[in-house]
């Protein structure tokens, strides 16, 4: 079974990293149009470097939930072809153990040569740090998260996971942030499609079936049936 996820800020709700959209969320009460534009890093970089100084940071205080560790526990099964795209920027799938993830959002622990684009693992801060690039040796570092207005990386390959799914779930994303939120346009043409969220998402109403709750509640039961149908499919002694 190719089961293809989508997860957003939701899913890291729980391990204590604060959403965009909900109402006690937009991260650490700044407007995105100060922090996460191509315009705002043109005009005042030290405020967006230390934006993602402190969002970088405040991952060494947060550990993956039982959501992120459900999806690893999932990917270890036989019986299971999974691709995780997450808008994340944090690193708690990776730390759960999933490894067939695309950060199409870019991500906390790496910067990005403005010049070159070559992307280079990063842990410390950006602000008042020497960022020269390793390739380029330009002094053009910065926070390698996509703002917005700019191209998702690797969208080839996502949108093939996509349209290769039997199955595409969305996990803990308000379905506002394209061309993520149109993924499950493209899925419904071929796999079975369904939502697992807080809330009903903006685009709730494409897909088959939606269920409600805490992603730490919702996605390990969710997980468990899915391994269950998966092992009964599985040839004997598989
Ligand atoms: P969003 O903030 O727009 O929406 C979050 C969604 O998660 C909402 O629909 C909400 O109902 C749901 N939610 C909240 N708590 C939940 C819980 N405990 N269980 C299940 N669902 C829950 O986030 P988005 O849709 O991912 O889009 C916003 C953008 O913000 C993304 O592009 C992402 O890059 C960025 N972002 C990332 C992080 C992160 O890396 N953890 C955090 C905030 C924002």
């Amino acid at each position: 079974m190719r089961i293809t996820i989508l997860t957003g800020a939701g899913i890291s709700a729980e391990s204590g990293i604060p959403t965009f959209r909900d109402a006690d969320g937009l991260w650490a009460g700044h407007r995105i149009d100060d922090v996460c534009t191509p315009i705002a890093w043109w005009k005042n970089p030290d405020k967006v470097n230390r934006f993602y100084d402190e969002r970088r940071a405040h991952l060494d205080t947060v550990e993956p939930n039982a959501a992120h560790r459900a999806l690893a526990r999932l990917e270890q099964h036989p019986g299971i072809d999974l691709t995780v795209i997450t808008q994340n920027v944090d690193d708690l799938h990776e730390r759960a153990g999933t490894r067939n993830l695309n950060h199409i959002h870019g991500e906390l622990r790496s910067a990005l040569c403005s010049k070159c684009r070559t992307h280079t693992p990063w842990d410390g801060p950006l602000l008042n740090s020497p960022k020269n690039c390793g390739r380029c040796g330009r002094d053009t570092l910065r926070p390698d998260v996509v703002f917005f207005g700019e191209r998702p990386y690797r969208m080839t390959e996502a949108e093939t996971a996509v349209i290769n799914s039997d199955l595409f779930v969305s996990i803990g994303t308000s379905g506002a942030v394209y061309p993520a939120a149109g993924f499950v346009t493209i899925a419904s043409g071929g796999a079975m499609t369904l939502e697992l969220n807080l809330q009903p998402s903006e685009g709730s109403d494409s897909f088959d079936e939606s269920r409600f709750g805490k992603a730490t509640e919702l996605v390990p039961a969710w997980v468990d049936e899915i391994i269950a149908e998966a092992s009964a499919m599985l040839p004997p002694h598989a």
